[in-house]
């Protein structure tokens, strides 16, 4: 029986995985080793039941007790903490579900591969914050890792048979979020409300923000660079609103395989977990005649400064992803709170990485995982004095 365990299982991901387990026979068909969560130790504890899984870990002390108390009588064991779930992530497993949002889930993620297992890979930060480090680390181990973002998952189906030398370039869509038509003087003023409803996806409310941002996007091109060892020039970003086709692979001879789907992410996830087979999938099938059309169009540079800073990222190297995800996560936090508007995340990034770079040289630092998290922890702390000292 394959051994999975799937690391944010509580999440709008996580639970779709969920959904694709129970559909494909739950625990008759998976033994789950580990489901972990945050504070919604209720849902976690009813997945654990549902699945018989092993171990359930909250990521938080203060939540083990309600997550002892809602598994009482089931046997399962229960934990709490950061290394709890790194713990969690070197138990023996076949298949892993990295699902955590945030540069949190980056050492559970490394744990996993350091254990050779394969790494469905969804949290798109950890390959921002330490891309060479996590492929070296399953290479070292034999460790497998597939792409989870429904963009990378497209790449990763269109690339399958080819020879990666033809490949001229690759297109990331992108659906624009949820400000794409609004009038800029609008956005100063967005609210966090606004921010998180997501024009065609179903997601997270902090990615949901970053699509509206284009933060997701340029983590993303990060993310691709890294994954697919694309240079940046190959990497296009085009404005799709309709979010069906989710990318292009365009190749040497002029030929561009897009991929299509309705935005469902159990396709994706159903792709990781059934890898290399396909299998049935209960996601939507498109009607193309009823869509009737599809607009692309150039995303505009104004509107959407965090594309520029992905770039400036990419060219910089080394530490500078850790910096730019971690001032990213910290400007979301400073808009969640209300404390800065919805222009001003992209002002407080560009600052972090300007007073880091000017400091500390990003490009030249050695990348280990302690240094990676000491950069991602003082890109967060300058991101929250640049506001305290109101010096956006
Ligand atoms: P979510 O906010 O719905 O869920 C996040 C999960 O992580 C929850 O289980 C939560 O309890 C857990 N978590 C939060 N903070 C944690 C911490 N500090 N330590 C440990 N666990 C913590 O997020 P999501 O939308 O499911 O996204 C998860 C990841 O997948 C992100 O990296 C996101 O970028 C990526 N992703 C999501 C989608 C989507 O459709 N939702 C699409 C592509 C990629
Ligand atoms: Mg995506």
């Amino acid at each position: 029986m394959r051994r999975i365990s799937i690391f944010g299982a509580t999440g709008s991901i996580g639970q779709s995985t969920f959904d694709l387990l129970m559909r494909q026979g739950g625990p008759e068909a998976f033994h789950t080793v580990a489901l972990t969560g945050g504070r919604n130790v209720t849902r976690l504890a009813e997945m654990a039941r549902a699945l018989h899984a092993e171990i359930a870990v909250t990521a938080y002390d203060e939540c083990y007790a309600d997550l002892v108390a809602a598994l009482a009588g089931s046997g399962i064991a229960v934990a709490s903490g950061a290394e709890a779930l790194v713990e969690a992530a070197h138990r023996p497993a076949d298949w892993v579900m990295s699902a955590i949002v945030g540069a949190a889930g980056l050492a559970p993620g490394f744990a996993a591969l350091s254990q050779g297992r394969t790494l469905a890979l969804a949290n798109k930060e950890s390959l921002v914050t330490a891309g060479p480090l996590l492929l070296g680390e399953a290479r070292a181990h034999g460790a497998t890792i597939l792409p989870v973002d429904s963009e990378h998952s497209a790449i990763f189906q269109g690339l399958v048979g080819e020879d990666i030398a033809a490949v001229e370039r690759i297109i990331i869509t992108a659906s624009g979020g949820a400000f794409r038509d609004w009038p800029m003087d609008k956005l100063a003023s967005a609210t966090v409300a606004q921010a998180s409803s997501h024009p065609n996806w179903d997601m997270g409310q902090r990615i949901t923000i970053d699509s509206a941002s284009m933060f997701n996007k340029a983590l993303e091109v990060i993310e691709a660079k890294e994954f697919f060892a694309m240079s940046p020039d190959r990497i296009e970003v085009v404005v799709h609103p309709q979010s069906i086709v989710h990318a292009l692979v365009g190749f040497n001879d002029g030929g561009l395989m897009a991929h299509m789907g309705v935005p469902d992410m159990r396709h994706a996830i159903g792709y990781a977990l059934n890898w290399p087979a396909r299998r049935e999938l209960p996601v939507e099938r498109l009607d193309l005649a009823k869509i009737g059309q599809l607009e692309f169009r150039a995303p505009d540079p104004v509107r959407y400064p965090a594309l520029r800073l992905a770039r400036e990222v990419m060219e910089i190297g080394g530490m500078a992803g850790a910096a730019f995800n971690a001032a990213k996560e910290a400007a979301l936090d400073l808009f969640i709170a209300g404390r800065i508007g919805f222009l001003d995340m992209s002002r407080v990034v560009e600052q972090v990485l300007d007073e880091m770079s000017a400091r500390q040289g990003l490009g030249n630092a050695a990348m280990s995982l302690d240094n990676v998290l000491h950069t991602d922890g003082e890109a967060r702390r300058l991101a929250f004095a640049l506001c305290d000292q109101k010096r956006i």
